[in-house]
């Protein structure tokens, strides 16, 4: 072997071990996938057991690459929330695609630098490709859409803040805040999530500047309080800039009265964002679309394919029809990489995003689509959402309280028999009613709490898998919690 070779062949590995190794790599995943619904639904306890193994793994004596992969595959299964579970009613943590899976493979092996067109004209046409369709989906034009994939939620709506206040403030793009007249501040509701605050924090805005807006009894977005607060602010000499409704919260997939929140917005000269991290799906299914109606006239939009599309962690979108929005916020000049004739189009996404280099992040979105189709995508969303309305009507049969109003997948309950012990005993009640059925294994379930209304147990049908059954174990892994506790 030449020396080349050799030291090559220490990342490359020989032809045979590789062919071994993706032989064994897809043996594990597809184990995971056929047996996931085995396994019990939380990681297991044992985690001293865990650090030890880990502590085993010493870098100066290396592994043979099947025990490496093998000592991974076996320990996810053991440590680790199997969000794969058809009973995993959690946060907003699906299993996979199979063909979001081959997608993050493909993007790995071809390792795409999806941060320029002239690097990946392909990776980069695919995600343009996207931005269009899932924009024309909540009703922006196909040509009028800038847009770009994102790591999730989080950085799609740490884009939007950004790219209000490079639009609405011309000297904050040399000049930072401090450059401003007063100090800008942005409105979500009191159940927005909690990203805004991070992002406001990384903008150099403070915590103070998100402000929060009382909700209705149904968890929305009351437009008269914003709008009583927009003007408050701006007669204390504050600078509005920054509407936020959520489509479909984390809390209780609630969905804010949108085209009120544009109508205010339109009436204060505010931008107009829509999280609609996981609520968004509801634009792929046609009776469901509606419950969007007024995303078309938001500035900018949030959507995450690895929520409620299941594609594999890591696929956030941020879109907006402001075609100047994402080029004053993040457009620059370098000398190092080669300029092209960077378009809307053509897009260079490292002058139009907070990433630089930047993993094929749409792939998986576009394989998963191509083969399931829009309609496919529909019916795997409908059927979750017909789960959520059977779990509704299993827990009223059983005697607990529904207490959120949504049509989509998630169900915020309590236990129907009225307690005079007072708030704080209630919440323990449920943190131990929800412990219960985490700790038997046989499903995943979380409290949260409400605005004006207190704890609740929260369950989200967040697996397309998730069948009839599935729903009837929770319900009785919940009677039994409740018997338990007393
Ligand atoms: C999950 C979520 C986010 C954050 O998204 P990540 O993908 O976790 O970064 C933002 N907004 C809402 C409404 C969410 O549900």
């Amino acid at each position: 072997m030449t020396a080349t070779r050799e030291a090559a062949a220490v990342l490359r590995l020989d032809d045979e071990t590789r062919r071994a190794l993706w032989a064994r790599v897809a043996d594990e995943v597809e184990g995971y996938l056929t047996g996931v619904a085995d396994l019990p639904v939380r990681p297991g306890r044992d985690e001293d057991e865990m650090l030890r193994r880990l502590g085993e793994i010493d870098f100066a004596r290396p592994l043979a690459p099947g025990d490496a992969v093998g000592f991974v595959a076996d320990g996810l299964a053991r440590w680790q929330m199997q969000c794969g579970h058809p009973r995993y009613f959690g946060l907003f943590n699906p299993p996979s695609s199979t063909m979001g899976i081959a997608a993050d493979t493909l993007a790995a092996g071809f390792n795409l630098q999806v941060g320029a067109w002239h690097h990946s004209p392909l990776g980069v046409a695919i995600e343009r490709r996207l931005v269009r369709e899932l924009g024309a989906r909540f009703g922006f034009q196909p040509d009028a859409v800038d847009g770009t994939f994102t790591s999730g939620g989080n950085e799609a709506n740490h884009t939007a803040v950004i790219g209000a206040l490079a639009s609405t403030f011309p000297a904050f793009r040399e000049g930072g805040v401090r450059a401003l007249a007063g100090n800008p501040v942005l409105y979500v509701s009191a159940e927005a999530h909690h990203s805004f605050v991070k992002a406001a924090r990384a903008c150099g805005l403070g915590d103070r500047a998100v402000r929060h807006v009382p909700v209705d009894a149904a968890l929305r977005m009351r437009p008269d309080a914003l709008e009583r607060m927009v003007r408050d602010d701006r007669a204390a000499g504050d600078l509005p800039f920054l509407a936020v409704a959520t489509a479909g919260t984390t809390n209780a997939g609630v969905i804010d009265p949108l085209e009120a929140i544009a109508d205010v917005a339109e009436r204060e000269g505010l931008w107009f964002h829509v999280d609609a991290a996981w609520g968004g799906a509801a634009a792929l299914v046609p009776e469901l679309a509606p419950l969007l109606d007024g995303t078309s006239r938001a500035d900018s939009l949030t959507f995450d394919a690895h929520k409620w599309l299941s594609v594999p962690m890591g696929a956030g979108l941020f879109l907006t029809r402001r075609l100047d929005a994402l080029t004053a916020a993040f457009h620059l000049e370098t000398a190092y990489v080669p300029r092209g004739e960077e378009s809307l189009e053509r897009p260079d996404y490292y002058v139009r995003s907070l990433q630089w280099s930047r993993r094929a992040i749409g792939l998986k979105v576009f394989l998963t689509l191509a083969v399931a189709g829009w309609d496919g995508y529909a019916a795997t969303l409908r059927h979750q959402v017909a789960m959520g309305g059977l779990l509704r009507e299993e827990l009223r049969g059983s005697g607990w309280t529904v207490v959120n109003d949504t049509p989509l997948p998630i169900v915020c309950f309590t236990d129907g028999r009225a307690s005079d012990e007072g708030d704080a005993a209630d919440a323990q009640r449920l943190d131990a009613i929800s412990a219960h059925v985490v700790e038997s294994g046989r499903a995943w379930i979380s409290t949260t709490r409400l605005t004006g209304i207190g704890s609740v147990l929260r369950a989200c049908i967040t697996s397309f898998e998730t069948g009839p059954e599935d729903v009837r174990v929770l319900v009785a892994a919940l009677e039994e919690g409740r018997g338990v506790v007393g």
